[in-house]
């Protein structure tokens, strides 16, 4: 399924066009750090498919987001985010212009650590 989307940013960085700070990667889903963290952990998590929001999704994508939900907790502890219930994190996924989304690929922010935090 190729799905590059040349104008998307997020899409330039799965193709290895654009470097990022990589915390995880398999055939179908990439993780990599957020380059304005807003907390001390701060990773966005997202189908290598472009998808441009969850306004998009269908069911043929059904297991891809299951997928990307199951590995938020152990991405979120692997990369130092305090064990559950004292530390927990926080999963966003802004979608469309009111829901704050600026790139427009799917994608879950995935934050934790201690706070305080810059935002949120
Ligand atoms: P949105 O507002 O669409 O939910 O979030 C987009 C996020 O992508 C923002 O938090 C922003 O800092 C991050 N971002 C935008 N461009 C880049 C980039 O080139 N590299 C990385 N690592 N993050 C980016
Ligand atoms: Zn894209």
């Amino acid at each position: 399924m190729s799905t590059f989307d040349s104008s998307c940013i997020f899409c330039q960085i799965i193709a290895g066009h654009i470097p990022c700070r990589k915390v995880y990667e398999d055939d179908e889903i990439l993780a990599f750090h957020d380059i304005k963290p807003w907390a001390p952990v701060h990773f966005l998590l997202l189908p290598k498919l472009h998808i441009a929001s969850m306004a998009q999704i269908a069911p043929e994508h059904e297991r891809l987001l299951g997928r990307m939900l199951l590995l938020a907790p152990r991405l979120a502890l692997e990369q130092g985010c305090n064990p559950y219930p004292q530390g927990g994190f926080r999963i966003v996924c802004n979608t469309g212009a009111e829901g704050g989304q600026e790139v427009q690929h799917l994608h879950l922010h995935v934050m934790g650590g201690a706070r305080p935090w810059l935002r949120g």
